[in-house]
């Protein structure tokens, strides 16, 4: 039964653009329910009630853990903590989902029941925007391609907001009221659960390797996921993809990859069009008549798999209108983010590495093959469902000794028996204790832990931070 009739959000779909006064009329009078109260949740719900909506928030944590309640329920939002019993669903029009709640909770199974939209806040805050996005999707090295395609705009004096899964929430954005030429987004699969009418003009797709297995019930849904992006691209849109990757290029041979132009790229071997490397240098080859080359000699990032997140940002910022010039500066003076195959010593010959952000198996993979001597490999931590025995080959090959911490250390363990010398530690420092007194000169030392870091730490910056601090002390 509905108990209190809300106003018909339909038509809230329909249009899109006007930024926050189009919102205000829009949302004016709307019932809205906000799962997850964290950063996303938060600004979310305080948008909502600026714009007038009547807010729901809750939270499976109870309200003593969530320190942003009070000032919540001081703009009048109501709140529900420790669990969503007794929230209202009939009323509810508007379902924001924060990307950290799973898509199949029965609170959300019973909101889509009852004929609730159910999205995301990317949706949410896409519904008004008006300047062009570019959407950055991928397993890995999306953080690193969104802030370096931020960094090409901003050196060419082109006006964005840099935002999604990485800085500020995107809704604040709207919200500001700021305006931008561009807004580039970093995109997770959990926001493109519930993406409707969300188009990014240009849309840029890395890699899919097995990741959040614990979220999805298989890694088809996973990849099924991630193809959303392109879902709404007209023919005036682009998708940037890695044809190397092989579920990648697999999906364009057999279904296409929605109606933008095709701007392919690949670390393999020459395109006719796209982007692809040509000796020491990437060649962009745009229609017959331009071909662009970038030296890779002057880039401050390394290793194959930054030239994969380089070249997708070229394209991105090439079509986004910025100059060569502005591309090469800011390839040359961008050294990399940290926690992500960050040097933070070299002792006696042996290097430490920390690659903490490497919190699924590809980013690991990736990782021992841009590594040209024997590795020390420091793994493990809370798992996410994966089978770790991909990696069995580059485990033999490359790994010299492997020290597992965490939760998932004795499946880690049972994948690669036999392959290579295996020890259990229960601490960080134990395990950075056995590493240093076990490496030879030309080794090196590398924490990709191919699991998210919360059995044991605050996050994987907490994780990579104490990493440090331990090499430091070594
Ligand atoms: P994301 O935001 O997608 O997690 P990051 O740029 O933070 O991506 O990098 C996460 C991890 O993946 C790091 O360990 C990094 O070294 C590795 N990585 C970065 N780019 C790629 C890529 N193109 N392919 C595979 N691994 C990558």
């Amino acid at each position: 039964m509905i108990a209190k009739k809300s106003k018909d959000i339909k038509t809230l779909f329909e249009a899109k653009g006007g930024g926050i006064s189009r919102a205000r009329e829009a949302l004016s009078g709307v019932s809205a329910l906000v799962v997850g109260i964290a950063s996303t949740g938060v600004s979310c719900a305080r948008f909502l009630r600026k714009c007038g909506a009547d807010v729901v928030a809750t939270d499976s944590r109870p309200a003593e853990e969530i320190p942003e309640v009070d000032g919540l329920k001081a703009l009048g939002v109501k709140i529900t903590a420790g669990g969503h019993e007794g929230v209202d669903l009939n009323p509810t029009g508007l379902v924001i989902v924060s990307p950290g709640v799973p898509y199949n909770i029965p609170l959300l199974a019973a909101a889509r029941q009852a004929g609730a939209h159910v999205i995301s806040d990317i949706e949410l805050a896409y519904l008004f925007i008006d300047s062009p996005i570019v959407a950055i999707a991928g397993t890995n090295g999306k953080t690193t391609t969104t802030t370096l395609i931020g960094e090409m705009l901003k050196d060419a004096g082109i006006r964005a907001f840099v935002g999604g899964n990485i800085g500020r929430p995107v809704i604040e954005f709207v919200e500001s009221d700021a305006g931008a030429a561009v807004v580039v987004l970093e995109i997770s699969s959990f926001h493109l659960e519930t993406t409707r009418t969300f188009n990014p003009h240009i849309a840029v797709l890395l890699n899919i390797t097995e990741d959040h297995l614990d979220r999805y019930d298989s890694f088809e849904h996973y990849a099924e996921t991630k193809f959303r992006l392109f879902e709404n691209h007209t023919r005036s849109d682009y998708a940037i993809v890695n044809v190397n990757d092989p579920l990648i290029a697999g999906r364009i041979r057999e279904k296409g990859i929605g109606n933008g132009s095709l701007v392919p790229f690949t670390v393999a071997g020459g395109l006719a069009e796209g982007l692809s490397l040509k000796g020491d240098a990437i060649l962009y080859r745009r229609g017959k008549e331009m071909a662009e080359v970038y030296p890779a000699a002057g880039f401050g990032l390394r290793g194959l798999h930054n030239m994969e997140n380089i070249m997708a940002s070229i394209a991105a910022a090439r079509i986004s209108g910025v100059g060569q010039e502005s591309i090469l500066r800011t390839l040359k003076g961008f050294k990399g983010l940290g926690h992500r195959m960050e040097l933070v010593r070299e002792i006696d010959g042996v290097e430490y590495v920390d690659d903490s952000k490497a919190t699924n198996i590809g980013a690991v993979m990736m990782a021992l093959k841009g590594i040209a001597g024997p590795v020390i490999l420091i793994a493990g931590g809370k798992d996410k469902g994966g089978d770790y025995r991909v990696m069995n080959e580059l485990i033999r090959k490359k790994v010299r000794l492997l020290i597992l911490l965490g939760e998932a250390r004795p499946k880690i363990r049972d994948a690669f028996s036999g392959l290579t010398d295996i020890v259990m530690v229960n601490t960080l420092k134990d395990a950075v204790r056995v590493a240093g007194s076990k490496a030879k000169p030309g080794d090196t030392v590398l924490l990709s832990p191919a699991c998210s870091s919360f059995d044991m730490f605050k996050s994987y910056k907490d994780r990579g931070e104490k990493f440090r601090q331990e090499v430091n002390s070594l």
